[in-house]
């Protein structure tokens, strides 16, 4: 039978003495969802890449104590392209979908900005801070579900300004439904070389903010046919960066 996995961060992982912890929510869903038992194999990961086989130790009310038998290799490999989604502030559920598919199809990390025609307006650092701590929980769960041992990280909200002017990552794409080039030989990162590429939001681009992109050494590309939505776009081109560059193939 294939072995049930939990996450744990790497706080409480005590490698040392090969033991790990499980939290309250970790806990609950190993004894009362699965009823699993001391004595009993699981695959723990700590969200950086780390897969270890265990077996139950410890059943506590608010805890599991895990004892580490063997590192064993994460359920999925990870893409060997490192590939950064910047997508603008979407409503609510679109910006849950796009999170979850992203992880799926292999995102290293979402950044998330605001900008001219946004469809969402971040009012406080904490309400900005509120929306990455759920979609970090959202991609933590794609990550169980898909296999991954590695949990995209989530950053933001920036601005565009902000967003433009300080990636460093070699290849820079911004998706825009008007004005771009062609996704062609041109425009194609170099093999192995990380990416990073960004969404705007369904009120479109402003001609400053192409200008800005174009200014600061950014590709604009346009996919011809038709114009997607926000969150079409997002999947779409990860899969097709993935096909192209990574390991969805
Ligand atoms: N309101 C705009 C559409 C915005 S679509 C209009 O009606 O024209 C939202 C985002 O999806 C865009 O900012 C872009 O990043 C992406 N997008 C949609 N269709 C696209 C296409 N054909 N090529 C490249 N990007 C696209």
């Amino acid at each position: 039978m294939t072995l049930r996995r939990f996450y744990a961060p790497t706080a409480a992982f005590d490698i040392a003495n090969a033991r790990a912890t499980l939290d309250a929510a970790e806990a609950r869903h190993l004894k009362d969802v699965l009823r699993l038992r001391i004595g009993d194999e699981v695959l723990v990961f700590d969200g950086e890449g780390h897969e270890f086989k265990a077996r139950i130790e410890e059943i506590l009310a608010q805890k599991i104590r895990l004892h580490l038998l063997e590192e064993a290799p994460p359920s999925s490999p990870e893409s060997p392209v490192e590939i950064t989604l910047a997508l603008a502030l979407l409503k609510g559920e679109k910006l849950d979908l796009v999170i979850q598919k992203a992880t799926e199809l292999g995102i290293s990390k979402v950044v998330l900005f605001t900008s001219e025609h946004a469809d969402v307006k971040v009012r406080t650092t904490a309400d900005g801070l509120q929306r990455v701590d759920r979609l970090e929980r959202i991609a933590l769960e794609a990550a169980k579900q898909s296999g991954r041992a590695k949990v995209p990280v989530i950053e933001g909200p920036f601005t565009l300004q902000e967003l433009l002017s300080t990636t460093t990552v070699a290849h820079r794409l911004l998706f825009s439904e008007r004005d771009g080039e062609p996704l062609d030989e041109l425009t194609k990162p170099r093999e192995g070389a990380d990416i990073i590429f960004v969404v705007g939001p369904e009120g479109g681009w402003a001609e400053s903010e192409l200008e800005a992109a174009r200014a600061a050494g950014w590709t604009v590309v346009t996919l011809g046919g038709r114009v997607l939505r926000a969150e079409t776009a997002a999947i779409a081109v990860l899969a097709i960066l993935q096909n192209l560059f990574g390991d969805l193939n």
